[in-house]
Order: C-alpha cells, then sequence, then structure tokens
C-alpha cells in the first residue's frame, strides 16, 4: 500500500526528472508521512454492513458522502463543488424500454414491408430523454462509424443526412490502442452518426447472444444536469432520435438485397478501407421508454496550488464512491461491501489529500479530490463531471484515477493506462524507477 500511494504521490508531485532516481527531502518527507492505519479505517468505514454496499440513491451512498466529506474538511481540503459545497448535484436516470411498444419495419426498394421481430432483429435503446420517440429514414451501412480527421472515414463520400445509420461494432486495425478504445464506444459512434446529420442507428453487435428471456428488462443509465435537459454518459445520451442494437442476422438480410458480400465488406474496413454505401431499404421504428430519476453527488475537494501560476491549472485526483448495493445472495450474504471496489480508492485518496495538506511544499498547481457517483450504473457520475467540471475544463491538466489499487497482493508492475499521451509518463517512469518496478 505504501509502495502504490508512493507512486501516485510522485506522479503528481511533478519529481524533479525522469533520469533522477533520489526523491527530494520534501517528497520523502510526505511519503513517510502516509497512514496505512488511516487508509485500514477509511475501508473498513465505507465497506461496513451499514452502509449496504453504497448504491447510488440509497442512504448507505448518503452515508458514503457524509463520510468523505466529513474527513475532507477536517484535512482542511476546501470545498470544489458546487457553489462552495463538497457536493456536486447531478441526477441518475434510470431508462426502461416499454417492451411491447417497440415497433420496427423494413421497407424494401419496391414497397415491401417486413416486420421486424422484437429481441430477435432488433433491440431498441430506451431514450434517455424522450418518453415516446420515432424515426424513419432511409438505411445507410457506414461500417464502424468512425471519422477520423484527416484519417479514416467511414462518412467519406456517403451522405447520411435524414438517414438512419447500420454501424458494426468495433473499429479499424492498426490504430492506436487508446484510439481503438475511443472509436470502438458506442456512445461516440453515435454522437459521430448525430454529427453527420443521421436520425438515428442501427448498432450491430458481433458478438451478441440472444436472450432466451422473452420479455428482458432493458434498462440503460445516464446522469442529467438538474434541470434534465441533458444527458450524459458513455452510450446513448439522446442526440439520436433512435438506437437499435441488431444482430448479424439483420445485418445479412440488408446485405442480400445489394449483391455484396457481408464478409468481403466488414474484411474491407476490418483492414482500414471504409466501405459505406446506401442500403435499398428504409426502416420506421418507434417505442417508449419509462423514466426513473433520483438525485445522487459527485464529492469534491479543492486543494489549492503555491505556485502564483501554476495555482490556475488543477490536477484531478478520482475514483469512484458507489458500489452496487444488496444483490445475489453468496454464502447467505447478500450485501456487496465493496471493500476492494473502490473503498479501497478512496481510502487512498483521502489519504493522498492529508499527506497533501500536511506537507512541507504544498503542490505547484492546485489539486482536485474527485469522488464520483454511479460508476457502476455506467461511469455516468465522472462523465458529468468530465462535461461540467466544477473549475475551467481547459485547466485541468491530468487525471489519476484510482479504482481498485493493489492492497491485497504484491505491487510487481506498473501499468498507466493513457500515460503515453501526456508528459505524465515522465514521472510515472521515475516513481517505477524509485521503487524498482516495471
Ligand atoms: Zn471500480
Amino acid at each position: 500500500m505504501v509502495k502504490y500511494l508512493l507512486i501516485l504521490f510522485c506522479v503528481v508531485s511533478f519529481c524533479a526528472s525522469a533520469q533522477q532516481v533520489q526523491v527530494t527531502t520534501n517528497i520523502q518527507q510526505a511519503m513517510d508521512r502516509i497512514d496505512t492505519n488511516a487508509i485500514r479505517s477509511h475501508i473498513a468505514y465505507l465497506a461496513d454492513d451499514k452502509l449496504k454496499g453504497r448504491l447510488p440513491g440509497t442512504e448507505g451512498y448518503q452515508m458514503a458522502v457524509d463520510y468523505v466529506t466529513g474527513q475532507l474538511k477536517q484535512i482542511g481540503v476546501m470545498p470544489g463543488g458546487d457553489k462552495g459545497n463538497f457536493t456536486q448535484k447531478l441526477v441518475i436516470r434510470k431508462s426502461v424500454l416499454n417492451n411491447p411498444s417497440s415497433v420496427a419495419y423494413l421497407k424494401n426498394a419496391s414497397g415491401k414491408i417486413d416486420t421486424l421481430s422484437f429481441g430477435k432483429d432488433f433491440t431498441p435503446t430506451p431514450h434517455p430523454l424522450k418518453e415516446q420517440t420515432a424515426a424513419s429514414g432511409g438505411l445507410v451501412f457506414a461500417g464502424y462509424g468512425v471519422d477520423i480527421p484527416g484519417g479514416y472515414s467511414d462518412y467519406a463520400g456517403v451522405d447520411v443526412k435524414g438517414k438512419i445509420v447500420v454501424l458494426v461494432a468495433g473499429a479499424p486495425d492498426g490504430l492506436r490502442s487508446t484510439l481503438t478504445a475511443h472509436f470502438s464506444n458506442a456512445g461516440n459512434k453515435m454522437n459521430t452518426a448525430f454529427e453527420k446529420g443521421a436520425v438515428g442507428a442501427i448498432i450491430i453487435e458481433n458478438t451478441a447472444r440472444q436472450s432466451t428471456n422473452p420479455n428482458p428488462v432493458i434498462q440503460h443509465n445516464v446522469a442529467l444536469n438538474p434541470a434534465k435537459t441533458a444527458a450524459y454518459g458513455r452510450r446513448f445520451t439522446g442526440t439520436l432520435q433512435v438506437v437499435l442494437s441488431g444482430n448479424k442476422n439483420l445485418l445479412l438480410k440488408l446485405f442480400a438485397a445489394t449483391g455484396k458480400e457481408a464478409e468481403a465488406v466488414l474484411a474491407n474496413i476490418k483492414s482500414g478501407k471504409p466501405s459505406s454505401f446506401m442500403l435499398p431499404f428504409s426502416l420506421t421504428t418507434s417505442y417508449a421508454t419509462t423514466h426513473t430519476d433520483f438525485e445522487s453527488y459527485n464529492v469534491v475537494g479543492l486543494i489549492p496550488g503555491s505556485d502564483p501560476k501554476l495555482k490556475n491549472e488543477y490536477v484531478v485526483h478520482s475514483a469512484h464512491l458507489d458500489h452496487v448495493g444488496i444483490g445475489r445472495p453468496v454464502n447467505g450474504d447478500s450485501i456487496y461491501n465493496g471493500a476492494h471496489d473502490n473503498a479501497s480508492g478512496i481510502a487512498s485518496l483521502l489519504e493522498i489529500a492529508r499527506v497533501y495538506k500536511s506537507s512541507n511544499a504544498a503542490p505547484k498547481r492546485s489539486v482536485l479530490i474527485v469522488m464520483v457517483t454511479g460508476e457502476e450504473m455506467g461511469l455516468i457520475g465522472s462523465s458529468y463531471f468530465a462535461a461540467n467540471p466544477t473549475v475551467p475544463k481547459a485547466s485541468i491538466v491530468a487525471d489519476v484515477n484510482t479504482d481498485m489499487p493493489t492492497v491485497i497482493a504484491p505491487l510487481l508492475s506498473v501499468v498507466p493506462l493513457g500515460a503515453e499521451h501526456s508528459t505524465i509518463m515522465n514521472h510515472v517512469k521515475f516513481a517505477a524507477g524509485h521503487l524498482g518496478l516495471d
């Protein structure tokens, strides 16, 4: 645990250089202040049965919010949330599809209508902002739905305005892993489709197993602003009118009328050759969604920086405060305490904050301690904060996120996801070198 914290602390303390193996006296003193008993006691409180698994919207989650807020105050961290508070209020919305309302039919070039079967040919994604939604439009196969400025584009040469795009999961080969992750994300594909003028999307899931449940609960979670005018999340945030998912059989049915070989087209796009074209069908679909809303909170603390200029830049330390609550019993115990996921990350953040505050040398940049809600519901508290940060967005220079730190196994190596995109990698290398880690 001490080693783990040392890395994080060193990463954001702007150690002198990657070559230098010795840390400064201030940093050494700060590291010596890390108190593993404090970390243990934070975990013990947050993972106690009385918090019932910290599910957002429950009393147990509120107890976790109250606890970390109290701890931040005690440490001397300033409020960094809404209007001088430690909290950032948001609304969590669970959207559930009304299954019997879901209809979709295809019309071919000669006007013949083919009614699609709910759950078999198509499954709508509940609309996060509308209770009733409908769209009708010509279908366009637009590959992965990827549009890289100056690079691979599934939208080059096709006009999707007013159309419904048919997209396949994934991204072309040969991209950097972080770009693949970005462009494979369904929410990013939908946002791109919307920017290109599409009214809807059908996402073909290669691996989707057909549900054996004739009436499954199709749920989609988002965060909303308190005015409930905008949705935030990693997936469908309500810009398109309709979003359906379908399986490969549907894709084959659409391709059969074009004379194109589906496998050949899919191999083309995989190898980086965009192959988008109009499909000789139009689709009409509509469905209803039921919304259930409740308020929840991110917790945000601020440690002002010491450098007159750099204090206007922010380094974020984030971790999720929620867990999954109560579920299927395991050996008679139905409370999912989430000690590791992610009481341990929150406990680490509290101790990092305390060490920053008690250090002789305050960090040059300001530090935001951000504890987010709804991670287990689909990263929605962090999506909300990323879109609506409590400090100017452009002033946030880095985020070090802590999820399930290595507290129950020896730390042998460090894999800093995303660090290669910034100079933070140098600090990670330095810290790892100092600890003798890979
Ligand atoms: Zn987690």
